[in-house]
């Protein structure tokens, strides 16, 4: 039950943490939910301003922990740091907006008075992966915390440093203890403790998705899913090219290649692909892959050296299926691995059909924008999408034909804690972020006067 961070860049072993077992977890919880009584009685604006102040603790402690996601899971510093600063604009901005969203909605009715309140619904249980170890938890928390809900977090089990350092976070401002709490341990135990929370948010696979919405299921608790995605990045024969080649070297390989919202299938307009080919390809080799500790360095390490195995099986089978290779391949050590790119990746193919989460790039070429759309929604996955046209009413029209919980037209997808983030099909349900984000954990209650 030991969680283990290992340097992902070295292979050293940085810390063993002992897990808690079910007893221990369930005491968590238990604690959790008496500190819950009082919490949900502090008014939003308390709740709001002390989620104000955890955004001045990130960014006096911004180096620390980009430091810190650098060594435990590869993240390039220069990423972390920009992961933090998210964080911190994110408590920011539902401190300032909560009091309105929360705000009780009057409906008229032949009533003397109807109105609906948003309480909240107590202990939200939080499973969360590795790739943006601060983003992600922050995301998930901020607005069930902000509506008056307590957290309780089972992070991924190869950053139990990242863990410890968020729930640091809010001991640092003076959140009441059992508010916001970390637990490391087990999926095993984990499973086990959802009848005693109140809702499970999890972000990750979609095999790990699926048990616990299983397990909730069976224990009627709510559950937001926000699983893996293989979205389709669609260039036109319209696009302003640089722009978009720009848009999918960024895109593709951020986080070395680990983010559920990467572009992973590059479908593109036969009439303008080797010109799209020839410059992403001038791009890549610009990508420096080195250690993520160093200023300059585009790409880290994968996090996990086992990572590499599968993705080159995932290259193998696409090139057996008559793939091109176009760009990479190269052998590097251990967790590391070379950006590589193909092209004439066939329907039939892994990269295709499996989400790729590392840094291989796969271009499908298309006739035309009726075959783009086609190819884009043949994926079990439906997470986000991007479009590329210079033609906005275009951009518009292929919006609303995409099976996607996200659309962006001459942009990468990316998550912004204005708008609501979340997939559709096997990349999951429900929503994060903005106001439709917050509503998720709450009891939505109906009050009649007569
Ligand atoms: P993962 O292996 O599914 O792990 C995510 C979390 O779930 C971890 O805490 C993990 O615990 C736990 N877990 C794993 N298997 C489980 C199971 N069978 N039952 C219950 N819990 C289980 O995913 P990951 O490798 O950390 O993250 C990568 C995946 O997350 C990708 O598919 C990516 O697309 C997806 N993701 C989605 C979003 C989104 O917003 N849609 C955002 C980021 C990532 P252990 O670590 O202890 O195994």
């Amino acid at each position: 039950m030991n969680s283990k961070s290992v340097n992902p860049s070295t292979g050293e072993v940085l810390k063993k943490i002992e897990g808690l077992g079910e007893k221990e977890v369930l005491g968590k919880i238990k604690a959790a939910r008496i500190a819950g009584k009082s919490w949900r009685e502090v008014s939003v604006e308390r709740r709001a301003g002390l989620i104000k102040k955890l955004a001045s603790v990130l960014r006096k402690k911004k180096e620390v922990y980009a430091r810190l996601m650098a060594v435990e899971m590869g993240k390039p510093v220069k990423e972390g740091r920009a992961e933090v600063e998210k964080c911190a604009w994110l408590c920011e901005y539902y401190a300032e907006n909560a009091s309105r969203f929360l705000k009780p909605e009057r409906i008229k009715t032949e009533m003397k008075k109807s109105y609906v309140m948003f309480e909240p619904l107590g202990v939200v249980l939080g499973v969360m992966p590795w790739n943006f170890p601060f983003w992600q938890v922050f995301r998930c928390v901020i607005p069930a915390l902000v509506a008056g809900n307590v957290c309780v977090v089972k992070h991924a089990s190869n950053v139990p440093q990242c863990a410890l350092a968020i729930e640091g976070v809010f001991n640092a401002v003076g959140f009441k203890k059992g508010v916001y709490t970390t637990v490391i341990t087990d999926v095993k135990t984990i499973l086990k403790s959802i009848p005693w929370v109140d809702g499970v948010s999890v972000t990750g696979s979609v095999a790990a998705g699926r048990s616990i919405a299983e397990v909730a299921g069976r224990a009627g608790k709510k559950t937001v899913l926000e699983l893996g995605g293989s979205d389709p990045f669609i260039v036109l024969e319209d696009a302003d090219l640089e722009k978009a080649c720009e848009g999918a070297v960024k895109s593709r390989f951020l986080n070395g290649g680990q983010s559920c919202i990467a572009g992973k299938r590059f479908v593109v307009v036969e009439k303008v692909r080797e010109e799209f080919e020839r410059r992403v390809v001038e791009k890549i080799k610009q990508l420096k892959v080195s250690d993520p500790l160093r200023e300059e360095t585009d790409l880290g390490p994968l996090a996990k050296e086992e990572f590499v195995k599968i993705i080159k099986k995932q290259v193998r089978d696409a090139l057996a299926a008559g793939g091109m290779l176009l760009y990479g391949g190269k052998e590097m050590k251990g967790a590391y691995m070379m950006p590589t790119i193909l092209t004439n990746v066939s329907s039939e193919s892994s990269v295709y059909r499996e989400e790729v989460f590392g840094p291989v790039f796969s271009i499908i070429p298309v006739k035309g924008e009726k075959e783009a759309v086609e190819v884009a929604n043949n994926s079990s996955f439906g997470l986000g999408a991007s479009v590329w046209t210079k033609d906005l009413r275009k951009g518009e029209r292929v919006a609303t034909q995409l099976e996607a919980g996200m659309v962006f037209v001459n942009g990468i997808v990316k998550s912004d804690p204005r708008l609501p983030f979340g997939g559709v099909k096997d990349s999951g349900y429900g929503r994060e972020l903005s106001w439709y984000g917050l509503r998720e954990f709450v009891n939505v209650k109906t009050v009649v006067i007569n």
